[in-house]
């Protein structure tokens, strides 16, 4: 049985992974990549459909929500981590990048994509996975990090090829927030908004047009947030296309290749160094 390649998503919330990465993950899944999602939160704080529940009642529908939408996409293995939704800054650095490193030292990534440094909008629950993601990467890599008590670390280090962040172009920007309404999330008593990148600065772009159906059923499994957005039913396959079919993201380091040429594989690189093709290597 071949060793097949491994993408890692590190995400916040539910719907993150249909929303964000849907077109990453689908791709890969259809293409023999084995892939891992990870998330924070079960979005427990957030609206179910108009109203805010609590988390006993948002919890369970959240978490079924994501499991169905992760089993849409393929993904292999959901892991989910249970911190609250809403405060991921003020859990504890030092526990959550050892929870992470004990993750990617089980799951064995080639890849790993969360969130850029700006949470895509501020959210301060994307910018700390981000933040907890780059550390957990140099933690798993490393044999002589030890992990606070409690935590379960396997002893066997996993050193990744690449890391990606999750960014937007101004086009995909835009795009989204014509379909979604514009992004926002308030901290520190100010308002933040979507953050997009400069064309030059995107390092990768996706062709994931021939899975954007399957991204946008794994987008409708999130029911209870898409109160207030039923015109998405209503785009065009054009503007579908547009939304799920060109995922955009900025290699923040790479192991196995470099320079400015754009890409078009997240395993660019790394099937060369396996010298494997299509998602198997030897
Ligand atoms: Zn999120």
């Amino acid at each position: 049985m071949p060793d097949r390649l491994r993408l890692l998503c590190v995400l916040a919330h539910p719907d993150d992974e249909a929303l964000g990465a849907g077109g990453i993950l689908a791709k890969y899944a259809a293409e023999g990549v084995e892939t891992h999602l990870i998330t924070a939160t079960l979005g427990e704080r957030g609206r179910i459909g108009n109203e805010r529940p609590g988390a006993e009642v948002a919890a369970p529908i959240r978490r079924r929500e994501l499991e169905r939408a992760a089993a849409i996409l393929g993904v292999s293995h959901v892991e989910l981590l249970g911190y609250r939704d809403g405060e991921l800054d003020r859990a504890d650095p030092a526990e959550a990048t050892a929870r992470l490193a004990a993750q990617v030292r089980r799951r064995r990534p080639d890849v790993v994509v969360t969130f850029g440094a700006d949470g895509a909008y501020g959210h301060v629950d994307h910018v700390a996975v981000s933040q907890w993601t780059g550390a957990a990467l140099i933690a798993a890599a490393d044999p002589s990090f030890r992990a606070p008590a409690g935590v379960d670390l396997p002893s066997s280090p996993h050193r990744a090829s690449k890391l990606y962040w999750l960014v937007w172009s101004p086009a995909a920007s835009a795009a989204y927030e014509r379909a979604f309404g514009e992004l926002r999330h308030r901290a520190d008593g100010a308002e933040r908004r979507a953050v997009s990148w400069p064309d030059w600065s995107i390092t990768t772009v996706l062709d994931a047009t021939a899975h954007w159906r399957t991204v946008w059923t794994a987008v409708q499994c999130h029911e209870s947030q898409l109160a207030g957005r039923e015109g998405l039913g209503e785009l065009s396959e054009e503007r579908h296309v547009e939304l799920w079919g060109r995922p955009t993201l900025y290699r923040v380091w790479s192991l196995v290749n470099g320079g400015r040429e754009v890409e078009s594989d997240l395993f660019a690189g790394v099937r060369d160094a396996a010298g494997a093709s299509a998602g198997a290597r030897p």
